[in-house]
């Protein structure tokens, strides 16, 4: 049988979607000491997945990592980024399988989880998605609309995501100034009218999924503060103990924050970001629009570190002019891939697909689509590294791909008159970004939509 990875017949990899993850598994590959090539596609002209359009705008340093990826791809000759092409659309998963012996799943986590209330879809009520999106220049979103022009908006949901999108409502048009957020964001929040930003949990404080840097950051904004119950502080003795568990100190960093907030009286800030626990979203109500969310207050049941909230069946009202949910993302479906519906995930074992207990070798999943939306961007390396043994481990069960270059799909793509963007194009991009954004006191002005993405990949100032 051919061995895979050699001088004369070298590993041929495509990995799909061109994200964080995909970055670790290039650099896992890369330093496998095999003959490999590798091309990474993604439905967008640009790379780095939520490193670009999901991270928030003012984290800027959680960016940099982008450096280290950009390393990762320049010093490989063998890698290739082909962007702007969608696998299961433009290109199937059987045509790619005829062109590489291993396909490795990066896609993530499309779309968001439903909460599945009545209301839900009213105008006025938005995903997360779509709005971390819009303040990202991420080109599917570039154009929503989202009423600012009243005083009250409802997040729910208690992760980073939720407290991400609060904050960035919350600050200033001059807190905003040196992030790299959307200019068509920043203008319109710039005149938001929002006052009262509350951001919901349906358990308590010790279960919030957001970490202690995120929330901190509440209590540091120039016109905003947070207001907290400290009535939510009586911990139950099962929360005492959950506190305790070993694994838990997210949990005591972000009660430390969060008891300290309870000390403070109001300063009278121009906005307040109601922190509000033990709240289970119920109903969204209004005419023709979002108008008031009703949530049922809950109490918590079950052992240290496995409670739920159950509805105690009392409920409060919030009257709204905007709710975005952040509850979760969830992976979708590519055709000629198994897909578990209930996870939203591609099933695998150690990221190897399979098809019901059968292991599909040559097939694999790194991120958010192997394991589901959880951890922090870092938590990709381990995760992608582990694919990539496995992926090794299975050279000899794997069957080369008959085409042993990539000309006829490269070809096949051109047919179809889409504009493929390389890794090179992408650092014209990132340049011209970058001078645009110099020009207004911006680390980057950035372009938000595929045909000025791409236009601006092809042009001058290469020459
Ligand atoms: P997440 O951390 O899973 O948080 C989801 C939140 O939604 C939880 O508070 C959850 O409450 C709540 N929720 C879920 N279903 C609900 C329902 N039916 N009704 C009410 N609330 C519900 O998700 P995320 O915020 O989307 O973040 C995704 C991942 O990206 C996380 O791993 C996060 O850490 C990461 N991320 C990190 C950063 C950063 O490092 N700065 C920034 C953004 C995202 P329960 O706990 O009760 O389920």
């Amino acid at each position: 049988m051919t061995k895979l990875g050699t001088e004369t017949t070298p590993l041929r990899v495509a990995i799909i979607g061109a994200g964080p993850s995909a970055f670790y598994v290039l650099d896992a590959l890369s330093k496998s000491g095999l003959n490999v090539e590798i091309d990474a596609f993604d439905r967008l002209p640009t790379p780095f997945g939520l490193l670009r359009g999901g991270v928030a705008p003012d984290h800027q340093r959680m960016k940099s990592v982008g450096k280290a990826y950009e390393k990762m791809a320049v010093s490989n000759p063998k890698f290739r980024f082909i962007g702007n092409v969608k696998i299961g659309k433009d290109i199937s998963v059987a045509e790619l399988k005829n062109h590489y012996d291993a396909l490795v799943f990066a896609c993530g986590a499309e779309t968001d989880r439903k909460l599945g209330i009545p209301g839900e879809d009213l105008p006025g009520s938005h995903t997360a998605t779509e709005f971390v999106g819009w303040y990202n220049g991420h080109p599917d979103y570039r154009d929503r609309v989202f009423n600012l022009n009243g005083k009250t908006a409802v997040v729910i949901g208690q992760g980073n995501v939720a407290i991400d999108v609060t904050r960035i409502m919350a600050k200033t048009d001059a807190e905003l100034a040196s992030s790299d957020i959307a200019a068509h964001a920043q203008a319109a929040l710039k005149d938001s009218q929002i006052q009262d930003l509350y951001l919901v949990g349906r358990r308590g404080p010790v279960q919030s999924a957001f970490t202690e840097l995120e929330i901190k950051e509440m209590g540091e904004l120039s016109e905003a503060e947070p207001i907290v119950n400290p009535a939510d502080f009586d911990l139950s003795e099962i929360d005492e103990a959950e506190l305790q568990l070993e694994t838990n100190h997210k949990a005591r960093k972000n009660m430390g924050v969060l008891r300290e907030f309870a000390t403070h009286e109001p300063k009278g800030k121009k906005k307040r970001v109601h922190i509000q626990f033990y709240s289970s979203p119920k109903e969204i109500t209004g005419n023709g629009k979002v108008e008031k969310i009703i949530f049922e207050k809950t109490k918590l049941v079950g052992a240290p570190g496995a409670q739920q909230a159950v509805g105690t069946g009392e409920t409060i009202e919030i009257p709204c002019d905007i709710v975005l949910r952040s509850v979760g993302y969830r992976g979708i479906e590519i055709e000629g891939v198994p897909f578990e519906a209930k996870k939203g995930i591609f099933p695998n074992d150690e990221g190897r697909l399979k098809e019901g207990e059968t292991p599909l070798y040559g097939m694999y999943a790194v991120g958010w689509i192997k394991r589901g939306p959880s951890g922090v961007l870092g938590s990709n390396k381990p995760c992608s590294t582990a694919t990539v043994k496995t992926l090794l481990e299975d050279l000899d069960k794997i069957t080369p791909a008959p085409h042993r270059d990539s000309s006829a799909l490269i070809e096949k793509i051109k047919n179809k008159a889409i504009q493929t963007v390389s890794f090179e194009d992408w650092l014209e991009i990132d340049k011209q970004e970058i001078a645009r954004g110099q020009a207004v006191g911006k680390p980057r002005e950035k372009f938000v939509t595929a045909e000025a993405l791409i236009a601006a990949s092809k042009t001058v100032s290469k020459e």
